[in-house]
């Protein structure tokens, strides 16, 4: 069972060298008798900015995964089920409470979906830019780490609404495909920026309706400057502040009260009971076209510290899955 493992803890963000592809002497081919949990074969892992926060020296990294099912000791999952939920880094794991997996039912898209678009990420997009934002027609929304795992979705979501999007990412290549792939209304490479208020001010001459922040710091004290009174800030996550080892103060708060914002944070497993009316909405909407998603696929479980790390530097061009094996 080749599993990718901390090799000690870190202060900050890992190196690819703090983490080790191991073969372990266990081989999994059944679960101990008795067990009432499940014995799967991961097929897609999800790399995620949090993961880094959540790891355990010496043990496989724990994250999202698509996974099939090999043996069983639960009444709902039998051998082939498809599943998709937590799982390990690793060629095999035996999940101890497989009531947390969700069990695939539409096999009619790529599996890899699980871990994004019809998984935790399409569900944080849903509920961070619908429930938070509560957008109407015609408002104007800006995403950043737009043409991300959550951040192309959001984008997309926003135009079905009938809203003004307009999205930054870190790349001139990611530029393009949120204007010519996603169908925002325009973007821009936030790196090339010297003002990031000017640039904000071009691109939003009235002001901003809704921010969806992925990123925080410097982007997020430019948004408060320019959003408009009333204006709601979807606060999913800020990717630019997880690893900074000294706290970088933050300025222009104070706007969140002038402008009376509604500025709110969220964690999308508190909200997992929405997950089947998410549903009932994207697989119509995949199934007829008028979304699409795209994924970075790393190969092989030797891939995965890289493609994790690559997140932090922008290296991902949407959604970054590692294949463990193809079914
Ligand atoms: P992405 O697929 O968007 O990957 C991360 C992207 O962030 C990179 O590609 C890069 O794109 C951008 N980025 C990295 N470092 C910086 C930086 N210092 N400044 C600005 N941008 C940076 O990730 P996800 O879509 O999976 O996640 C997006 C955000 O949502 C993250 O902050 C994540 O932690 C959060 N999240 C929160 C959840 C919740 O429940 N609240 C659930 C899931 C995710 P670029 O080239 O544009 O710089």
């Amino acid at each position: 069972n080749q599993q990718v493992i901390l090799k000690d803890y870190v202060n900050g963000l890992p190196k690819e060298s703090d983490m080790l592809l191991k073969t372990s002497s266990t081989i999994l081919l059944k679960l101990p008798q008795g067990s009432n949990g499940v014995l799967v074969k991961n097929l897609y892992l999800s790399c995620d900015p949090y993961l880094c926060c959540l790891m355990s020296k010496s043990q496989p990294i724990a994250g999202l995964g698509v996974a099939k099912v090999v043996d069983s000791g639960h009444s709902n999952l039998k051998k082939g089920d498809l599943v998709w939920g937590w799982t390990g880094w690793e060629e095999y794991t035996i999940i101890t409470a497989p009531d947390a997996l969700f069990k695939i039912q539409h096999t009619d898209v790529p599996l890899s979906y699980y871990i994004g678009i019809l998984g935790m990420h399409g569900m944080t997009a849903y509920y961070g830019f619908y429930e938070i934002c509560a957008p109407k027609k015609g408002e104007y929304v800006f995403v950043s780490a737009a043409s991300g795992a959550v951040g192309q979705l959001v984008g997309q979501f926003a135009k079905l609404t009938g809203c003004y999007a307009v999205g930054t990412a870190g790349t001139n290549e990611k530029v393009e495909l949120l204007k010519n792939k996603f169908g925002f209304d325009e973007a821009f490479n936030y790196k090339e920026e010297q003002d990031l208020d000017e640039a904000l001010k071009r691109y939003f001459p009235e002001g901003i309706d809704i921010y969806f922040e992925n990123v925080g710091g410097k982007m997020l004290e430019a948004v408060l400057l320019n959003m408009k009174t009333n204006g709601r800030v979807s606060v999913c996550g800020m990717i630019s502040q997880y690893n900074l080892n000294e706290e970088e103060g933050m300025r222009n708060l104070s706007h969140i009260i002038m402008k009376r914002l509604h500025m709110k944070g969220f964690i999308v497993g508190d909200h997992i009971n929405l997950y089947p009316k998410y549903m009932e909405m994207a697989i119509p909407l995949i199934n007829e076209g008028k979304i699409c998603y795209i994924e970075d696929i790393a190969e092989g479980l030797e891939s995965a510290p890289a493609a994790l790390l690559g997140l932090f530097s922008g290296k991902n061009v949407g959604k970054q899955v590692v294949v463990v094996a193809h079914e």
